[in-house]
Formats: structure tokens, C-alpha cells, sequence
């Protein structure tokens, strides 16, 4: 995460070998001038992609100078990127260990990076957690604790370090700590603790107002409570809010209007979507027939003529909802609005770029081409 780009990295040699080069002239000392010339190679190979040529010149010239801790810091990063890991950290503990106050913290870092990137997560835990208890490191270490937290799905500790994060930083980032109250108050949910869940919820709302997770939570509170109404009520708020949880909300909607007989609640849910004004046509027809059920497919082509969004016939309907069907079976229901990943099961964090509230109804993305297309034409 904090690599250094080549280019970057070519850049601190070149500084490197500079400064070594005039220390070398003002001190006269025949050892130290022969480094530039040993950087140039070095670099040279570097440059050229010829990574394990210049990893051994800089090896060679961080020993011959225990006090090149810079070299010996730009050799750990290079290791590590090469998956040399053992290597990178052989390097960093040494600093850690023997270099001057100076180099302690930046080498400590370097290590728990080392570890993070060789998968001894508990390692890293407890270098990181050392750091953040003060210093120049402090805030870096604070974010990676988190980054490891969330892997773990440990949303206390998670919670923990981000209370601990500059006041700034939390109001800029008061959607991730909503997000993780709320999974706290699924996991409270599941253990059957309403009281605690709803307590969670309250707070999740005082970092994020505007919250669709929460409202989906509390519309579960309610109707566990019995407040089928109340829930109904609730989980088409949410939909209007936010169509993107519509393949999320609509079972539960169409669950409750079974269990109480409320009439026409396909339409009402088509009417909610219709007026968010977030869904061009295609969308939300494509949208429908994804998410209704196959007994209730006979009166989508009614539905979504009253929504002037047509869908001409039954057959029409079935053989959309089919296609749609196989092509989410292949692809995923889900596509991640920010790195593209395609997933059978919801996320509220994308597993792949770790992005929050990006997972969206594919079918959003297939029936925009088809508007694109259609346009075109
Ligand atoms: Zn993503």
C-alpha cells in the first residue's frame, strides 16, 4: 500500500548516491567514493528492469556501509515487492533493532508492512499497535489496524481504532463507522438482541443521518416486533431512497404483503421506484422482472404498462425474467460501481476493492447499455 513506485524508487538512489558521493569528496574517504559508481550500475539495472542484478550491487553497497540505512530501507521495499519477504524483513528488523532513534519507527513500519504482506496478520497487529500509540507513524498505523480489522470482519476493534483516528479524518469517514455499528447490530440481531441492536443503530445514525443499511435494519426491528405495517412502511422508505437495495428489499416486501394480504404491493413498489426519479425505464422494468417471484410474473406486463414502462406481454415478461436470470447466474446479481467485480451474493463492502455501499443490481448496468445501444441506433 505505501510501495514506492519505480520511477520513485530510481529517485531515491539517485539521491542516495548523490549525498553519498559528496560525504564521500568532504571526507576524502577512498571507500565512500566508489559508491557512486557502484549506484550507477545499480540503477542502471534498475532502470532496465533487471531487478535481481540491482538488488545484489544495493546489497553489496549496504554492507559495505553499515550506515547506509536509506539503501538498506529502499532494498527492504524492493524485496518485499519482488515477494522476498523473509529477505525485507531480515532487513527492517535489523534496523528496528540496531539503527539510530531515528530509523526505529520508520523501520518498525517497514517491518509491519513486511508482515501484513507475508500474511502474519498478528505480527502486524502488534508492531502497527505499538505505533499508533504515538509518534510520527501514529495515523498510518491507525489506518492499516483498520484495513486488518475489516479482512477479519472484527467490527469492535475496527470501531476501536477508528475512534482513535484525528476528529477530521472520522467526519470524513463517518459512513465506514455507521457501517460498522451496523454490522455490530446484525450481529446483534442474530443473537436476538433487539434492545442492543437498536442502541447500535442510534449511533451508527449520529455518524451517517441518511443511512439505507440502518433503515433496512430497523424495518427488520419492526417486523420482528410484530409491526408488519410499520415495516412495510419502512422498507419501501428505503427502496425510494435507495434502488439499489431493491433486489435486497423486495423479497422482504413481498414477503410481509403475503403474510397480511396487503393488495397491489408490486405496483406500490413500482410506483416508489418510478418516482425516485433514479431509474431511467429499462432499468426499472429489468429491475421488476429480476425481482419478482415466477407466480407473481403474470401481472408484471399490467404493472409496468400503468408505470408506462411496458413490457407487452406475459411471455414477454417470463422470457426477460428468464434471460435475466441466466445471465446473472453466469455473472453475479451484483456488479461493484467501482472496480467492476461481479458477485452471486450481496455485499455492503466490495470484497475486492473494499469499497463501501458500491454493489448495485447488474441488471442496472445491462439495461443501460441496451438504452445506449437503443439510442444509437
Ligand atoms: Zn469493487
Amino acid at each position: 500500500m505505501f510501495e514506492l513506485p519505480p520511477l520513485l524508487l530510481a529517485l531515491a538512489f539517485i539521491l542516495v548516491g548523490v549525498a553519498a558521493w559528496f560525504l564521500g569528496r568532504r571526507n576524502g574517504a577512498a571507500r565512500t567514493v566508489r559508491l557512486p559508481r557502484d549506484y550507477y550500475v545499480g540503477l542502471d539495472h534498475l532502470i532496465n528492469d533487471r531487478i535481481d542484478h540491482a538488488a545484489e550491487i544495493f546489497a553489496r553497497m549496504a554492507e559495505a556501509d553499515g550506515d547506509a540505512a536509506e539503501i538498506q530501507f529502499a532494498l527492504g521495499s524492493l524485496f518485499r515487492r519482488r515477494g522476498e519477504v523473509d529477505r525485507a524483513i531480515s532487513i527492517h528488523s535489523r534496523l528496528r533493532d540496531h539503527g539510530g532513534p531515528g530509523t526505529r519507527d520508520k523501520a518498525a513500519f517497514a517491518l509491519a508492512l513486511d508482515y501484513q504482506s507475508a500474511g502474519l496478520m498478528d505480527r502486524a497487529e502488534r508492531v502497527f499497535e505499538e505505533l499508533a500509540a504515538s509518534g510520527e507513524y501514529r495515523h498510518a498505523a491507525l489506518d492499516h489496524l483498520v484495513a486488518i480489522y475489516e479482512t477479519q470482519g472484527d467490527w469492535a476493534k475496527a470501531l476501536k481504532v477508528f475512534n482513535e483516528l484525528p476528529g477530521a479524518v472520522q467526519l470524513e469517514r463517518g459512513r465506514v463507522a455507521a457501517h460498522y455499528l451496523c454490522e455490530l447490530a446484525e450481529q446483534a440481531l442474530l443473537q436476538g438482541e433487539s434492545e442492543r441492536a437498536r442502541t447500535l443503530l442510534k449511533q451508527a445514525r449520529v455518524h451517517q443521518p441518511a443511512l439505507p443499511r440502518a433503515d433496512i435494519l430497523t424495518a427488520r426491528l419492526t417486523e420482528r416486533a410484530g409491526d408488519a405495517a410499520g415495516a412495510l412502511a419502512l422498507y419501501l422508505h428505503a427502496l425510494e431512497v435507495s434502488p439499489g437495495l431493491a433486489l435486497e428489499i423486495i423479497p422482504s416486501v413481498l414477503s410481509i404483503a403475503r403474510a397480511t394480504g396487503h393488495a397491489d404491493t408490486l405496483g406500490e413498489l413500482g410506483r416508489r421506484l418510478r418516482d425516485s426519479g433514479r431509474l431511467t425505464p429499462r432499468q426499472l422494468a429489468w429491475l421488476l422482472a429480476t425481482a419478482v417471484p415466477p407466480a407473481e410474473m403474470a401481472h408484471l406486463p399490467g404493472i409496468t404498462a400503468d408505470l408506462g414502462v411496458g413490457l407487452a406481454s406475459a411471455a414477454e415478461a417470463n422470457s426477460l425474467s428468464a434471460l435475466l436470470s441466466r445471465i446473472g447466474d453466469a455473472g453475479g446479481r451484483y456488479q461493484c460501481d467501482d472496480c467492476g467485480l461481479n458477485s452471486v451474493g450481496w455485499y455492503w463492502r466490495c470484497p475486492k476493492c473494499r469499497t463501501w455501499d458500491s454493489m448495485r443490481p447488474a441488471v442496472f448496468k445491462w439495461a443501460e447499455r441496451t438504452d445506449h445501444a437503443v439510442r444509437a441506433s
